[in-house]
C-alpha cells in the first residue's frame, strides 16, 4: 500500500533542520506503514496507481507521543479529591481508605479485561487528539500477580487501537501496607521476583521507580536498577519531584533513558542527565493538580542542553489528565518553554525518552508513518489554546485512523 500526502505544511521536527523543520508545500510518501520520501512537493515522486490525498494546505506534525502515563487502572480518587477541597486532612482521607491504597485496591479486584475495558476510554481522549505513541506504567498492583496483570492489560490496549503501546514496569511505585516500614523486603520479595516474572513474559521494555522520601531511597533503586540491568532493560525514574535526593544524578549513572518530575534538580543533576543522554520528562499536570509551587528547572536544562519531553503523567491520584495538548500550553503557561520546546517535547524528545527515536518522532524517511493532520494556520496554536480540539486525521503506521472524539477507531 502507498499513500501520498500533498499540499501539506509539515513540521517534521527533524534535527536536521532548524527550528520545527519547516517544510511548505511539502509532501510525504508512505510504502507499506513507513515514510519512504519526504520534501518539497515537486521533490516527491508520483508513481501511477498510489493513493493521493490532498491534505488542503493543512499542519502534518508527527504523531504525539505521551512517554509517562499510569493510564491503565481502576476506579478514580474524585471523592478524595471531593474531600480534599473540603478541607480534609490527609490523614483523614487515608483513614476513609484514600490515596494510592484505594488505587492498589481497586487493580487487584479488577480483572484484566476489567482493566482494559476501564483504560480505554482514557486512551479514546488521547487517541482524539492525534497520539500514536502512549507509555504505560505498571505501579497499582504491587504484588508479583497484579504487576504482571496491569502490563498484560496494557499491552493489549495496542490490540484494541491502531497505537504503539511501550510498557514500563514500575513495581517500586509504593511500598503496599502489609510491608509497611519494610521496604527492604518489599523489593527482595514482590519488586524483583515481579521484574523477573514480567520480563519472562516478555512484558517489559523499561524499568522505573519513584525515588522520593514517601516512597524509596537512592539505595534501593540502586538494587532495583542493578536487576534490570542485569537483564539488560533500560530504565527511568520518577526523581527529584518532593525534594532533592539526587534522583536525577542517580537515574544517569544508570545511562537511563529518562528522568522524571525533577522540580527540585540541580545543577549537577541536569549535567549528569546531558553527559548519560537522560531525557528530562516534565509533567506539568501533576505540578498543577497538587498545586507544586517549585518549577522544573528550565533554565538549568537549557543551559546544560539536557533534551526535554512532556507527558500526561495520567494517573488517578496527581495527574487525572488525558490531553497532550492541554499538556503543551501548561508547559508553556506555567514552565515558560517556547513553542518549539512543546511540540518537540511531545514528539522528538518524547521518543527519544522511550529509546524510539530511530523509529518514530519526527517525519524523516524510514519512521514509522505516525502523523497528525491539523486544522491549524500556524503550530503554535497547538500549544495556544485551551480546551479546542484541532485534529483532522490521525495516520497511524501509514493507516487513516481517526477523524474525531466519536470518530476514534479500533
Ligand atoms: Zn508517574
Amino acid at each position: 500500500m502507498t499513500m501520498l500526502l500533498r499540499n501539506a505544511r509539515l513540521a517534521t521536527m527533524s534535527p536536521n533542520r532548524a527550528g520545527l523543520g519547516v517544510i511548505e508545500d511539502g509532501a510525504i510518501l508512505i510504502e507499506d506503514g513507513r515514510i519512504a520520501c519526504v520534501g518539497d512537493e515537486r521533490s516527491v515522486p508520483v508513481a501511477d496507481g498510489i493513493v493521493v490525498v490532498d491534505c488542503g494546505g493543512r499542519w502534518i506534525t508527527p504523531g504525539l507521543i505521551d512517554c509517562h502515563t499510569h493510564l491503565v487502572h481502576a476506579g478514580n480518587r474524585a471523592r478524595e479529591f471531593e474531600m480534599r477541597l473540603a478541607g480534609a486532612t490527609y490523614e483523614e482521607i487515608a483513614r476513609a481508605g484514600g490515596g494510592i491504597v484505594s488505587s492498589v485496591r481497586q487493580v487487584r479486584e479488577a480483572s484484566e479485561a476489567d482493566l482494559v475495558a476501564e483504560s480505554l476510554p482514557r486512551l479514546d481522549a488521547l487517541l482524539a487528539e492525534g497520539v500514536t505513541t502512549v507509555e504505560i506504567k505498571s505501579g497499582y498492583g504491587l504484588t508479583v500477580e497484579d504487576e504482571g496483570k496491569m502490563l498484560r492489560a496494557a499491552r493489549s490496549l495496542a490490540n484494541e487501537r491502531k497505537i504503539n503501546v511501550t510498557t514500563t514496569y514500575l513495581g517500586a511505585h509504593a511500598t503496599p501496607a502489609d510491608y509497611k516500614g519494610r521496604n527492604g523486603d518489599f523489593i527482595r520479595e514482590v519488586v524483583l521476583p515481579g521484574l523477573d516474572a514480567a520480563h519472562a513474559q516478555g512484558l517489559v521494555d523499561a524499568v522505573d521507580g519513584f525515588c522520593e522520601g514517601i516512597a524509596f531511597a537512592p539505595d534501593e533503586m540502586r538494587t532495583v536498577f542493578e536487576a534490570a540491568r542485569a537483564h539488560g532493560l533500560p530504565v527511568k525514574l520518577h526523581a527529584d519531584q518532593l525534594s532533592n535526593l539526587q534522583g536525577a544524578a542517580l537515574a544517569a549513572d544508570y545511562g537511563a533513558l529518562s528522568a522524571d518530575h525533577l522540580e527540585y534538580t540541580d545543577s549537577e543533576g541536569a549535567a549528569a542527565m546531558t553527559r548519560a543522554g537522560t531525557v528530562a520528562v516534565l509533567l506539568p499536570g501533576a505540578y498543577y493538580f497538587i498545586r507544586e509551587t517549585k518549577k522544573p528547572p528550565i533554565d538549568l536544562f537549557r543551559r546544560h542542553a539536557t533534551k526535554m519531553a512532556l507527558a500526561t503523567d495520567c494517573n488517578p491520584g496527581t495527574s487525572p489528565l488525558t490531553s497532550l495538548l492541554l499538556t503543551m500550553n501548561m508547559g508553556a503557561t506555567l514552565f515558560h518553554l517556547t513553542v518549539e520546546e512543546c511540540l518537540a517535547g511531545v514528539t522528538r524528545e518524547a521518543a527519544r525518552a522511550l529509546g524510539r527515536l530511530d523509529s518514530i518522532g519526527t517525519i524523516e524517511v524510514g519512521k514509522q508513518a505516525d502523523l497528525a493532520i491539523w486544522n491549524i494556520e500556524n503550530p503554535a496554536e497547538l500549544v495556544y489554546r485551551i480546551g479546542f480540539n484541532p485534529l483532522y486525521r490521525r495516520i497511524w503506521r501509514g493507516e487513516l485512523a481517526s477523524t474525531s472524539m466519536s470518530g476514534v477507531s479500533s
